[in-house]
């Protein structure tokens, strides 16, 4: 564990065409970042950054997790989250969860927990609940622009799957991630996000967050793959764990890694995928 790492935080808000015509994405972006910046500087660790910086993004209409999640084809919400503690190599995760506002903070709460590594639909949603979490009415979680996709009054593209990654001031990492998955599958599709290792891994060394074709990104276990050739540099991983991606895999998508010395990698076959880095100098910047 290095004790001279200077904390950081980073966030991505999705691989997705659309986020190249607006500022949206990495306007939420900057503002997840912040908050798992001031989670760390009121003396929270890795796992309470990435967490308080993934709840931003959720509650942002513009991003696909949470409020804004995209239907299935039934017009359901089924969402998808986890976070993973690099340190302790604890994760919890949650998949075809019913609305509840917050997917992650119920993600947290199966670490927390400590018995299972991922709790699924009408078990998940009854986990939440004796944990103290409110199932939300789905029609404050849908947004205009989704209920008209799936009524197929237009495509309504919009940002996508939320994640963060950060490292605190005692060297320790984290990741977490959160989706409402992708338009129009079937009920109880799950993809990569809620799997350790395909969209979500951190360990002592980095840690990484995914956005993508989940199948891809699922059966190129992408999260690790990447996480495992940081030793490559955080910048030349994150590239190559792409690419191997859609070369060998056949999905597009982006991903956000950073090591246990604070170098960032960013990495995107799609065409934008809004990004925003939180630095203990204070500056925030953001990028596409
Ligand atoms: N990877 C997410 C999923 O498959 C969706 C995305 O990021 O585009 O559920």
């Amino acid at each position: 564990m290095s004790t001279r790492a200077q904390p950081i935080v980073v966030v991505h808000g999705g691989a997705s065409e659309w986020y190249a015509g607006t500022s949206l994405g990495r306007a939420a972006c900057r503002r997840a970042a912040q908050a798992g910046w001031e989670a760390l500087a009121a003396g929270g660790g890795a796992l309470d950054a990435v967490i308080a910086a993934v709840r931003v993004v959720e509650d942002d209409p513009a991003c696909n997790a949470g409020i804004g999640s995209v239907l299935t084809s039934r017009g359901t919400l089924e969402l998808d989250a986890c976070v993973m503690d690099g340190a302790s190599l604890a994760s919890g995760a949650v998949a075809v969860l019913p609305p509840f506002r917050n997917p992650i903070d119920i993600a947290r709460a199966v670490l927390e927990d400590g018995r299972y590594h991922l709790l699924a639909g009408d078990g998940a949603a009854a986990f939440a609940r004796a944990r103290g979490f409110a199932p939300c009415d789905p029609e404050l979680m849908i947004t205009p622009d989704r209920r008209a996709e799936f009524e197929g009054r237009g495509s309504f593209e919009r940002g996508n799957t939320v994640g963060a990654v950060a490292l605190d001031a005692n060297g320790n990492l984290a990741a977490a991630t959160s989706t409402g998955g992708m338009t129009g599958t079937i009920p109880g599709r799950v993809g990569d996000v809620p799997l350790v290792g395909g969209g979500t891994y951190a360990d002592e060394h980095a840690a990484c967050s995914c956005t993508g074709d989940g199948e891809a990104f699922a059966r190129a276990c992408a999260a690790f793959w990447t996480v495992e050739h940081v030793a490559d540099g955080a910048q030349a991983a994150a590239e190559r764990s792409v690419a191997r991606v859609l070369e060998r895999y056949g999905g597009y998508g982006g991903l956000i890694l950073l090591d246990e010395a604070g170098d960032v990698g960013i990495a995107r076959s799609a065409s934008a995928m809004p990004h925003a880095i939180a630095r203990s100098d204070g500056s925030v910047i953001d990028g596409e």
